[in-house]
């Protein structure tokens, strides 16, 4: 125990071998902000990203996982997207107001962050959010952080998913397939869930692993970031040319690791990384037509998996 980590057991739905939580944190990413600020004030274009990316999952019967910044449900912005995602029945949970990371000192404004935020949801979309993504990601996630998981206890919360332990390279990202195995759900001392994130995420992916060079990225997020992409826009300009197949292609062998070991498998991925780096929508099609073509695979959300998770 002394480590603050508890090992649980998840329980796939009766005839399901695997499972995919498919998320979505739905901020305007600080990477590709000119300030570096990242917010939630989401523009038209991400907003219907959104909205394709949710006709896709329906068009295979699966609903998916969003996460959402509190500073963009205040009273200014619009939130007519979120009623709709709300609406055609998919999940909305929160990622604090700004981006705040979980791990920070500053414990009064975690939460307020997250108190707010729930107020937010609560007023804007009469919706109440029961699992927290921690901006960021976290190697070691909240372990040793007693005060930090309780002000996210008080504030509701019995899962989080924060931990994040994919800083890989272009020569070792593969590797990473196995991930999963290693980074299933535990439980902290405190009793608060850990639901890591068990892959490599987009924003990791594309503007880091994927990047070869660094200044033209930098040129791009300075001049146009948060900006739409202009007509004809095929791929970013700092990637590898193959990078949107690179990342299908690793996507899918992390699904066959995790069919094969029969696991759990959280998914963090970005619609302003897939808006940018797959203007065509091709990642989430080959993915829900991977587990279609498998009746024992569940596609879905983070929180279906909460409640397949044993509590100590
Ligand atoms: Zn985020």
């Amino acid at each position: 125990m002394s480590d603050d980590r508890t090992p649980l057991t998840v329980r796939l739905p009766e005839g399901k071998r695997c499972a995919l939580a498919i998320t979505y944190d739905t901020d305007m990413a600080g990477g590709y902000a000119p300030d570096g600020i990242c917010h939630g004030r989401t523009m038209p274009a991400i907003k219907q990203h959104m909205l394709r990316l949710c006709d896709t999952a329906q068009g295979y019967g699966v609903r998916l996982q969003f996460f959402q910044i509190g500073n963009g449900l205040e009273a200014t912005e619009d939130v007519g997207y979120l009623q709709e995602v709300l609406a055609r029945g998919h999940d909305l949970d929160q990622h604090t107001w700004s981006h705040l990371h979980l791990l920070t000192d500053d414990l009064e404004a975690l939460d307020y962050e997250l108190r707010h935020t729930n107020e937010l949801l609560a007023g804007r979309l009469g919706h109440v959010s029961t699992v927290l993504r921690g901006p960021g990601g976290y190697p070691n996630g909240l372990r040793g952080r007693a005060a930090n998981q309780q002000v996210i206890f008080d504030n509701g919360f019995r899962s989080v998913s924060c931990e994040y332990n994919f800083r890989a390279s272009f020569d070792d990202y593969m590797a990473t397939v196995t991930g999963p195995a290693e980074n299933q759900p535990y439980a902290y001392d405190s009793g608060l869930i850990e639901i890591p994130i068990m892959s490599i995420t987009d924003r990791n992916f594309f503007d880091a692993i994927m990047c070869e060079d660094a200044e033209v990225y930098r040129e791009w997020r300075v001049a146009r970031g948060h900006d739409p992409v202009p007509e004809g826009w095929r791929k970013a300009p700092w990637t590898r040319e193959d990078a949107l197949d690179r990342w299908i292609e690793y996507n899918l062998a992390v699904a066959e690791e995790v069919y094969a070991q029969g696991l759990l498998w959280v998914i963090c991925w970005h619609p302003h990384s897939h808006y940018i780096h797959d203007p065509e929508n091709r990642m989430l099609p080959a993915l829900l037509e991977w587990a279609a073509a498998r009746p024992d695979v569940f596609a879905g959300t983070l929180r279906d998996a909460v409640e397949w998770i044993e509590r100590p």
